[in-house]
């Protein structure tokens, strides 16, 4: 199986940090992402950073790189995780949402059994942080058309990695256990989709 881990923004993204601009997510992003493809190498997994590069690499231009593992090796042999950090705001102030949660896009599609694996792994691994669930539709992914999401042909979940502006959440986000539960979420997660326990 090909692991792609996705980091979302590059350094030349506007806005996308917390209020006291301590937080940058393009930064965390790529921080959780590395560690996570490093973890899932050491255990012998075929892993590897969608985007190496620190600037922005577009959408269409990450939906082709995706595409193109697909179409080398097969959908079913590739999984895509995109890592982010959400925010209430627009970094403008402190807010109270706080939580971590997954994205799918909307119907049953192959992701959501990636994205219940994550949410499984995430009550090991953060049981002291929420966990924002949408449970109507019989899992607890929550649904929502992005454009990474919609545009590439293998399972790919979003992840949504707590609030970077809420005060407690950038504690977390950016101390040495939060940063190594977050990471340990998304090993775990992936290893229960391959069906390793
Ligand atoms: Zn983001």
């Amino acid at each position: 199986m090909k692991i792609l881990i996705d980091n979302g923004h590059g350094v030349d993204t506007k806005g996308k940090r917390s209020p006291d601009g301590r937080l940058l997510e393009y930064a965390e992003n790529r921080l959780l992402a590395g560690r996570i493809v490093s973890a899932l190498k050491a255990q012998g997994h075929d892993a590897e950073l969608l985007v190496p590069e620190d600037n922005d690499v577009s959408l269409f231009q990450r939906c082709d790189r995706v595409n193109r593992f697909c179409y080398a090796l097969g959908k079913e042999n590739v999984i895509l995780v995109s890592i982010h950090c959400n925010a209430a705001g627009k970094g403008d102030r402190w807010y109270n949402a706080t939580g971590w949660c997954a994205y799918t896009t909307p119907k049953d599609t192959p992701a959501d059994r990636l994205a219940t694996c994550l949410y499984n792994a995430a009550q090991i691994h953060i049981p002291d942080q929420r966990l924002r669930m949408d449970l109507t539709d019989g899992d607890p992914d929550i649904e929502a058309s992005f454009y990474l999401l919609r545009h590439t042909s293998c399972p790919a979940v979003l992840t949504e990695n707590l609030f970077m502006d809420n005060q407690a959440d950038v504690e977390y986000l950016l101390s040495d256990i939060g940063q190594t539960n977050l990471v340990n979420l998304h090993v775990t997660g992936i290893n229960f989709y391959l069906g390793i326990h």
